[in-house]
Order: structure tokens, then C-alpha cells, then sequence
């Protein structure tokens, strides 16, 4: 007999039962009743396909994906679409209802969605990538649009994929269809400033955290775990700005020094060697390592679930930036909002990427772009007040600021919902 091994996954809790218990506790908070929780606290609607795909060598896989939409009340659900090889139905699920929240409270007439695609893109040849990318947005393809459904780079996919999912689309309609997907390549109708959003989304968190404390980011200590998009780009923004960056790790592991690291020195190690170890004047340390260094701000911004109830005790900084969507435990939310420790909440820390797919599909609407200086003042802008308004109702209201992000987010979301009407 043949023992067959649970796959190894970096989610240690369901975080779909996650994401429903925080909707539940929110709930009681704001006095909701239970016929508004209970639609709330369903999906509006999920798609599994599987995805046929030819690889190089002639033979076919079959990859499995999925779509969720999680609520539309306040308009078209926005999220971005995950290639990892431990998605799952219930993480989709998860990260479609946190997009609805994010959405709302960054004030955008979106709803929340989530799709992802069962697959480790590293190990696909760039054309099989994109077959299946293609493959991917058929099978998906009654169920997205401009009006009903617009997807956007997650965990896994760039501008190259949504290229594909744009044209795939097009191709199908017989004319380009700008408004399909966000997060495209500037030649075909992305936005300026839409790659580095979120992490500039989640530097101007930063600044606001700090005001709060009477502090600037000059000379703060930073520690950033993942070094895709958001965690890279975080780094140089703060870096930039005077921060000292004392760890940076990738999936593989990560690189500490003390006195800083150069960060454009290390996204050049990356490119030429593939990891960040071997970084000069850096030792290396682990994933798990890298949350607990001596910092003042602590950004995980690669998967869900790494502080949690066995390390949060051990967190050093004081501020933790959730660049990731999902990397704090409620347990860990716990323990750090008991050592005082500030959680900025991912719907409000990461949601600079959504918000500049916002400003890219209403330029792809009306099919006239605005410049970068525009783009990331609106952007400002609209962190700024979600920060603010965040922040009064965690003093106000004396909740943790995750808390304070899901009253004000659910709360909009319900008063859309009555306001709309059950249908019929
Ligand atoms: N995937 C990103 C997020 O989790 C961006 C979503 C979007 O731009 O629609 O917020």
C-alpha cells in the first residue's frame, strides 16, 4: 500500500472560515442583522474550470482555476487573479470577500472577486504560460467584462499575463475592450504609476502610522519579507525616503545587515543570480527569521499566515504594514494588538494596487490617460482619507485597526445592499 502525503501548504488555517469569523465579528460590532449577515457571508458567485493546456514538449496538462465573486452591491467585482500552486477554492473565496471590503473602504463603486489558477508559473515555459493564460480566460470568459467582472495581477501574474487575458477577450469580441482587465502594460492601455500602487499605497500608510507617533520614515528600520512586486517596491520607496532597510527576503530566504541594505544592489543580485543570497555585506537569515529582527516596521508582503499565534509574542516592531493580503492570524491580531503593536490592515495597506486599477479602467472607459504626477496624488488622496477615516473609528471606537476598517467597509457595503433592494 502506497501512502499518499498531505501537500505541505502555507495556510495553516481555512481562510475562508477566517474571513467569514472577522465578517461575524464585525457584525456584532455594528449591530448588523442576521438576514443582512447571512447573504454577507456567501459568495454572490464561484466558477471551477480546468484549464487543457499543450505543453512544449506536445503533451497536455490540466490545470485547475477558479473565479469568485464575492459580492457586487456598490458595482463590478474587482480582484486580482493568483498563479500558486497551493490555491485552493476557499482561498479564492477568502481573498474575493477581503477585496469586497477593500474596495469599500477605499470608497471605489467596486465589489469584491478573486481568481486563481492552480500552478507553479515558474516551472512553465513562457508559451505555455500564456496558452494557458488564454485557455484560462475562455473558459472564464462569460463571466468577466468591463460591467460585470475586471481582474488584475495577484500572487503570480504581471502585466504579461493581463496582456493576454486583455487580447484573449478582445479577440473574442472582435474589438479591444480596455476596461476587461487592470494592471496591463502602459502600450496597451495601463496606467502610469499602476505597478509600483500598491506599494506606494502602503509607504503613504507608513507615513500616516508614524505621524500619528510624531515620526518620520528617516532612519526607521524596516524589515520587508517578499520581494515580488509589492515587497521590492516597498523597500525602494522607503529606502528613498530615508529608511534603512535591515531585511529582504524572496520565497528562498532572506539577506539581514544591521547597518542597510542597498536595495537597487539587491534587486540587481536578484536578476543576476536569481535569489538574494550571497547579497555582499548581508548575512542570510529565514522567512521566519526575517519577522522577528530587531525593526521598527515589519511588512510581509508575500503570502497569507506567516505571523501567527506562535510568533506574534517575538514580533519586534511597531509597526506591522500588511502588504500581503491575509498575513496576520487573528490569533497573532490578538497578540500583537495586546503588546501594542499597530496591525495596518491589508484592505487599507494594500489596497493602493486597486485603487490605481480604479484610475485605469475609468482612462481605459474614456479612453484618455492622465499623467503620473495625477495619478499618485489621487492616490494620496484617496489612502489619506481611508487612512484617516480608519484611524477614527479605531480611536473613537477603541478597535484594533482592523477592526475599525471592517466596520467602516462592511457597514458601506450593507447600506448599499439595503439601499439597492432585494431582488424581486
Ligand atoms: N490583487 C490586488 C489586490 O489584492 C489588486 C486587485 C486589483 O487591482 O483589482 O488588491
Amino acid at each position: 500500500m502506497t501512502t499518499v502525503e498531505a501537500p505541505s501548504s502555507h495556510l495553516k488555517e481555512n481562510p475562508w472560515e477566517m474571513a467569514r469569523s472577522q465578517l461575524r465579528q464585525t457584525a456584532g460590532q455594528i449591530g448588523m442583522e442576521d438576514s443582512m449577515l447571512n447573504v454577507l457571508l456567501e459568495c454572490k458567485k464561484c466558477v471551477a474550470v480546468s484549464v487543457p493546456t499543450r505543453m512544449d514538449d506536445g503533451s497536455v496538462r490540466v490545470f485547475e482555476g477558479f473565479r469568485c465573486t464575492h459580492n457586487v452591491a456598490r458595482g463590478p467585482s474587482k480582484g486580482g487573479i493568483r498563479y500558486h500552486h497551493e490555491v485552493t477554492l476557499e482561498e479564492t473565496k477568502a481573498l474575493a470577500m477581503w477585496m469586497t471590503w477593500k474596495c469599500a473602504l477605499m470608497g471605489l463603486p467596486f465589489g469584491g472577486a478573486k481568481g486563481g489558477v492552480v500552478v507553479n508559473p515558474k516551472q512553465l515555459s513562457v508559451t505555455e504560460l500564456e496558452r494557458m493564460t488564454r485557455r484560462y480566460t475562455t473558459e472564464i470568459i462569460n463571466f468577466i467584462g468591463p460591467e460585470a467582472d475586471i481582474p488584475a495581477p495577484d500572487v503570480g501574474t504581471s502585466p504579461r499575463e493581463m496582456a493576454w487575458i486583455f487580447d484573449t477577450y478582445s479577440m473574442n469580441k472582435g474589438y479591444s475592450v480596455l476596461g476587461v482587465v487592470t494592471g496591463k502594460p502602459l502600450e496597451v492601455g495601463g496606467s502610469v504609476g499602476r505597478v509600483e500602487a500598491t506599494a506606494r499605497g502602503a509607504a503613504f500608510c507608513v507615513r500616516e502610522a508614524l505621524r500619528k507617533q510624531d515620526l518620520s520614515i528617516e532612519d526607521r528600520k524596516v524589515a520587508v519579507q517578499g520581494f515580488g512586486n509589492v515587497g521590492s517596491n516597498l523597500a525602494l520607496i522607503l529606502a528613498d525616503q530615508g529608511a534603512t532597510i535591515v531585511a529582504l527576503s524572496d520565497s528562498g530566504g532572506g539577506v539581514h545587515s544591521a547597518d542597510g541594505i542597498d536595495v537597487r544592489a539587491a534587486l540587481a543580485h536578484k536578476r543576476e543570480t536569481g535569489s538574494l543570497e550571497g547579497l555582499a555585506g548581508t548575512e542570510t537569515l529565514t522567512n521566519e527569521e526575517l519577522l522577528l529582527v530587531d525593526c521598527d516596521v515589519l511588512a510581509p508582503c508575500a503570502l497569507e499566515q506567516v505571523i501567527t499565534g506562535e510568533n506574534a509574542d517575538q514580533v519586534k516592531a511597531t509597526i506591522v504594514c500588511e502588504g500581503a493580503n491575509g498575513p496576520v492570524t487573528p490569533e497573532a491580531d490578538a497578540i500583537l494588538d495586546d503588546r501594542g503593536i499597530l496591525v495596518l490592515p491589508d484592505v487599507l495597506a494594500n489596497a493602493g494596487g486597486v485603487v490605481v486599477s480604479y484610475f485605469e479602467w475609468v482612462q481605459g472607459l474614456q479612453e484618455y490617460f492622465w499623467k503620473e504626477s495625477e495619478v499618485n496624488a489621487k492616490l494620496n488622496d484617496i489612502i489619506t482619507r481611508a487612512f484617516a477615516e480608519t484611524w477614527r473609528a479605531h480611536e473613537e471606537r477603541s478597535l484594533p485597526m482592523r477592526q475599525a476598517a471592517y466596520a467602516l467597509a462592511v457597514g458601506r457595503v450593507a447600506e448599499a445592499t439595503t439601499t439597492r433592494g432585494l431582488y424581486p
